[in-house]
């Protein structure tokens, strides 16, 4: 018997992390920035006329593209924008790596490369990261239809740095590199001046984490105008207006705020490191950060048995039950207030643990 069962595309889906309504949760989850966006942002909400919604979006977001061209010293054809950086990312892994050759990526890394590859069809090998969870340039130098690794890498936290990135870049002139910037702005170096100089190099970035926008879903990639194009192309292909009027708006206004941005990075940056050294106090190992969560293992408890104590007192971090990092839990970044709270718990518990 045949039946419409037998036409359905079966895929396993990416996992997000959860997210609980609850007002009095501690949520540190999902690598969401603790504080508000640009206060433009709300400035343009209220004064939002909904009559201009009878009206498609203009689907180059124009009115975005050229305020993030301006904050980076770019041209126009430079930029592509899309619905978050997951969506910026699935339209360059159907963009970029339309190969019979492997995609390759860090085997710990994002967790979703390997769900857009298997809903492409786009075969792929994860390259193992040694044992302190660091890159080797020389692992990506096979033959291969694309290369893809976030920096800082997530969740471990990690910035390879620019030199072994650059090498990767090098060695592989025929294939696309995507780098993927989500955590960037908290303290590595971003690889975007190399644009210029690399024309199979795209960088991916997010106003999610360090501009505190997730719920709007903002992301953007930059490269050389023919990636660039390549992407628009692919993208008109599918769907023409992703990006709502209000978006638009919101994306421009927060990029243009420089202030703010770094304002509310900075004390990100100081709650972390601050949340280092108490973590290092209570017994924890984790690899030196550079973004807004720390990836991090007690010496004595499993993280499972951490994770669940801390969700019962009401704050919720990140376990992921996957080999080799089951007994680490990635915690975001939260307030001051937040981050004390929790090491308050921790002490109490890990002294009768
Ligand atoms: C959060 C994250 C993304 C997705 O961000 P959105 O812009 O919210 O879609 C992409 N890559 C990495 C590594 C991330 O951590």
């Amino acid at each position: 018997m045949y039946g419409w069962k037998d036409n359905i595309r079966r895929v396993r889906p990416y996992i997000p992390g959860e997210q609980p309504e609850l007002k009095d949760m501690i949520k540190l989850n999902t690598n969401e920035n603790p504080y508000p966006p640009a206060p433009a942002v709300e400035w343009i909400l209220r004064g939002y006329d909904a009559e201009e919604l009878n009206r498609y979006p203009d689907p180059s977001a124009t009115l975005l593209v050229d305020a993030i061209a301006r904050r980076y010293d770019l041209r126009r054809e430079e930029v592509f924008v899309g619905v978050g950086s997951d969506d910026v990312l699935a339209m360059s892994f159907m963009t970029f790596f339309h190969s019979n050759r492997p995609l390759l990526f860090p085997d710990i890394s994002y967790s979703f490369y390997d769900v857009w590859a298997e809903t492409f069809d786009i075969p792929y090998r994860k390259i193992p990261l040694d044992d302190h969870f660091e890159i080797h340039s020389e692992d990506y130098a096979g033959e291969n239809g694309g290369i893809i690794i976030p920096n800082p890498n997530a969740p471990t936290g990690i910035d390879a740095g620019q030199e072994k990135l650059e090498q990767i870049i090098r060695a592989n002139p025929n294939a696309v590199v995507i780098i993927d910037e989500a955590y960037v702005d908290f303290g590595a170096v971003s690889l975007l001046p190399l644009i210029d100089r690399y024309d199979n190099l795209l960088v991916v970035q997010t106003f999610s984490k360090s501009r505190a926008l997730a719920g709007s879903r903002i992301g953007f990639a930059m490269g050389n105008p023919e990636l660039i194009r390549a992407l628009w192309d692919v993208r008109n292909s599918f769907n023409s207006y992703t990006m709502d009027r209000i978006t638009q708006k919101l994306g421009a206004a927060s990029i243009e705020d420089e202030e703010y941005f770094q304002v509310q990075l900075a004390r990100v940056v100081a709650s972390r490191e601050w949340t280092k050294k108490e973590l290092r106090r209570l017994g924890f190992y984790f690899p030196d950060s550079r973004t807004n969560f720390i990836f991090a293992r007690h010496e004595r408890l499993p993280a499972i048995e951490i994770f669940h104590a801390l969700k019962e007192a009401g704050i919720l971090v990140r376990h992921f039950a996957l080999p080799k990092i089951d007994n680490y839990l990635r915690i975001s970044i939260g307030t001051d207030q937040q981050m004390q709270d929790m090491i308050r718990f921790l002490d109490h518990y890990l002294a009768d643990h």
